[in-house]
């Protein structure tokens, strides 16, 4: 059975059920699905769920940069920026379509966060915590380069700059390649599975009751071991569980804006300081650049969190105070998102002061959560839980599991260099000229799904309508047959990030794309409203902040 396709839900549903896994994983975010694939790869037999769609909580909100954070150098978290630092290129290796070389220009201005010294030196710790080879290590440059390579900046404070190599992905992205990796190795992952409280015998918790969102049914997962992944929920699971004592999360939300590039037509990613101190990524992507971040301690409902006027306002200033002649206004934004950092809390510091570190509670039922961390460290992170819980096999029935090697597992395809991916593109390129679909869709195209490209390129030759209309229900259909896509938002949103990075593409393209959701999962008229207007509502929420 193909269990990453939609139509199988039942019988996914069926078959975890009817067996016990060695493991549960509670969250298809990065972490949970690094978790699974961790586990299955190494023997055990894993079952996963989620409860609205995978990567729809903070691993689809995020800056999408596999980085090693170089603020958190300044905060002496050298063991965080060293394993995330040389994760970077672990993850490029793995995949070179969604993990792209992206190089960040670092400005020093008078009086800004790390002046000329601190800059060379920083940047030449980080390259060297993280092993960084070649031409990839940083560079310093002088004003006028700076000034040469980013014209937009503003240059009376201006006083130099680095450069410097990071990697730009889409979490979302990355997240399903690594949920489908897991199944390849037997892992069941299903999403609209709520976790709803856990099973216990003896105090020890043995299973979970779940509920399928969609269905609205209840059916019990039964596991030797729980981990619970669930990011900015751990807490509320952790008190379903009556161990919610000690540490404890603290969300902080985080806003990104995306403006067209021609408004913001930066050559690179910049990495800028603005006046309150903090810093500021502005992040070239195709056809627009996207803004950010906010840090602000958030206490709202966290299964709906979105940037708000006050971010959008605040985000602006910060962008038009260094890069002066863009003048961006709130007419410039076309998308945005919000996502919330599951943070342990530290007394007396602030959201941005707090560290990103992952951490682990084991509780007395056996429960084990994890929470914080990077997207970058997922793999990581993943090896580190399902260490944990091979030591336990081991010690209790003495039963042995494979060593890690998700380092070797690569994820999405079979290209393996970024020369490949380039060269596949050209390819690819040549082969849909006659189609009508340009140099743009190709991009999209590869940088989404790699390889993968060529199935979504058979399935395009199957519908006749305008080149548009054909490839959104092109890629529909290898989503809904292959990666477990249910509803309109999973598509436009995680899927194809089309609301994020092209929301005008979705208009010309949803007649048809709903047309076939209601075939595929044989909807009602009633069911196809209620679907189109959750997807009106996330594009009002993500892109209207008239007053
Ligand atoms: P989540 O992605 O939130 O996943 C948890 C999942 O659990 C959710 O999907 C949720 O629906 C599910 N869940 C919760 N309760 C239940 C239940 N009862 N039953 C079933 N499922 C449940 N990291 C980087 O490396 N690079 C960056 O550029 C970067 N930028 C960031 C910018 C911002 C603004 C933010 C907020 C974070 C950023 N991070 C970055 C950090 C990174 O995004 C997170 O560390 C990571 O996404 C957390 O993933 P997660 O799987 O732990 O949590």
């Amino acid at each position: 059975m193909n269990t990453l396709s939609s139509k199988n839900r039942s019988e996914i549903i069926e078959k975890m059920q009817a067996e016990t896994f060695d493991l549960a994983v509670i969250g298809g975010g990065i972490t949970g699905a690094g978790i699974a694939l961790d586990a299955a790869s190494r023997g055990m037999k894993v079952a996963l769920v989620e409860m609205r769609d995978f990567a729809s909580g903070t691993s689809s909100k995020s800056t999408k940069l596999i980085h090693g954070g170089l603020r958190y150098l300044k905060q002496f978290e050298i063991g965080l920026v060293r394993e995330v630092g040389r994760e970077r290129a672990t993850v490029h290796r793995l995949a070179p379509h969604l993990v792209t070389a992206e190089k960040m220009l670092l400005p020093i201005i008078k009086d800004g966060t790390y002046g000329k010294i601190g800059t060379s030196i920083g940047l030449m710790v980080y390259d060297f915590l993280a092993d960084v080879e070649g031409d990839d290590k940083r560079r310093m440059l002088s004003k006028e380069e700076v000034e040469k390579l980013e014209p937009l900046l503003r240059t009376d404070i201006l006083e130099g700059g680095g450069i410097y190599a990071e990697y730009r992905t889409d979490d979302a992205r990355l997240t399903m390649e690594i949920i489908k990796k897991a199944a390849e190795y037997g892992a069941l992952s299903l999403n609209y599975v709520k976790a709803k409280k856990f099973i216990y015998d003896d105090e020890k918790a043995i299973g979970v009751k779940c509920k399928d969102l969609l269905k609205d049914e209840n059916f019990d997962i039964k596991a030797k071991y729980i981990v619970s992944a669930a990011g900015p929920w751990v807490d509320k699971l952790r008190k379903k569980d009556n161990s919610l004592k000690g540490k404890r999360l603290f969300l902080s939300k985080g806003s990104h804006l995306v403006v067209p590039h021609e408004r913001m037509p930066v050559n690179q990613a910049v990495y800028f300081d603005i006046p309150d101190g903090r810093m500021m990524f502005a992040i070239p992507r195709h056809r627009i650049t996207y803004l950010g971040t906010t840090d602000t301690p958030y206490e709202g409902d966290i299964n709906n969190v979105y940037a708000d006027k006050a971010d959008v306002d605040y985000i602006l200033k910060a962008v038009n105070n260094m890069f002066p002649d863009v003048n961006l206004t709130v007419d410039d934004v076309e998308s945005s998102w919000a996502g919330l950092r599951p943070l342990i809390y530290e007394e007396g510091k602030s959201a941005s002061e707090m560290s990103r570190k992952d951490e682990i509670f084991e509780s007395k039922t056996g429960l084990i959560s994890i929470a914080g961390g990077k997207l970058t460290g997922y793999r990581k992170m993943a090896q580190r839980i399902v260490d944990l819980v091979a030591k336990k096999f081991d010690k209790q029935e003495d039963k042995e599991f494979k060593d890690c090697f998700t380092d070797k597992i690569p994820l999405g395809d079979s290209l393996r260099k970024a020369s490949e991916v380039s060269a596949y593109q050209k390819e690819v390129e040549k082969k849909v000229a006659a189609k009508g679909l340009n140099k743009r869709d190709v991009e999209y195209l590869v940088a989404n799904y790699g390889q993968q490209t060529d199935e979504i390129l058979t399935n395009f030759n199957q519908f006749n309508e305008e080149p548009g209309v054909a490839l959104a229900r092109a890629e529909l259909k290898f989503c809904f047959e292959k990666e477990l896509c249910f509803t309109p938002l999973d598509f436009f949103i995680r899927r194809t990030g089309r609301l994020y990075f092209n929301i005008g593409s979705i208009q010309p393209v949803l007649p048809a794309v709903l047309k076939d959701f209601k075939k595929y999962f044989g909807w009602t008229d009633e069911q196809k409203a209620a679907a189109e207007s959750d997807l009106m509502l996330a594009i009002k929420n993500n892109s209207d902040f008239s007053e």
